[in-house]
């Protein structure tokens, strides 16, 4: 949960004490720990606090964050999600570029995203798929080197059914078909 943020001036108008009572106060004469009358810690903003959301879904949907004043409002401070050319990480955007620009490859992954006796895999079930089989088949790392541990698999396989959404639609037609027989 996030602290109560105020601007410095808000805060020093707020809550400034008499020096005389506190002994520990900042070098604005803010005591540092101060509780508003609803009991909600109350702090200026420090240059090193990390106020931002860094829940991957939520970022990616609003890569943008303004921090404002509880008090007046006013903007405090931004923060713009940073990612790698629209990947969660440059581990992630790596493994799909090869997956895709790997002639072999590209067939191998294509292949997994059926199931033979279903039709098409679930996005769940294909990311573990993709997961083993590229851990398996690189040794844990991408030809350049990098960790497979922070790769977002979902990430990568919701991109690869997107882009083949009519493969998958066709896979499960002629599972259907196969059912009626
Ligand atoms: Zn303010």
């Amino acid at each position: 949960m996030l602290a109560d943020y105020h601007c410095i001036d808000c805060t020093v108008q707020k809550f400034k004490q008499p020096l005389a009572i506190n002994l520990d106060i900042d070098e604005n004469g803010i005591g540092m720990e101060i509780e508003d009358s609803e009991g909600n810690y109350v702090s200026p903003l420090f240059n090193t606090d990390e106020w931002y959301e860094l829940d991957k879904f939520y970022v990616t949907e609003n890569p943008k964050q303004i921090l404002s004043c509880g008090t007046c409002h006013k903007k405090i401070d931004s923060y713009t999600y940073q990612n790698y050319n629209g990947w969660a990480n440059k581990e992630t955007w790596n493994t799909n570029l090869r997956t895709i620009t790997d002639r072999p490859l590209y067939h191998q992954v294509y292949n997994l995203l059926g199931n033979k006796t279903t039709g098409s895999r679930t996005t769940g079930d294909f990311a573990e798929c993709l997961k083993m089989f590229l851990w398996e088949r690189w040794k844990g790392r991408t030809p350049e080197g990098d960790s497979l541990k922070n790769v977002d698999w979902l990430e990568i396989a919701m991109v690869w059914q997107e882009d083949n959404k009519e493969y998958l639609i066709e896979l499960d037609n002629i599972y259907m078909e196969c059912l009626k027989k």
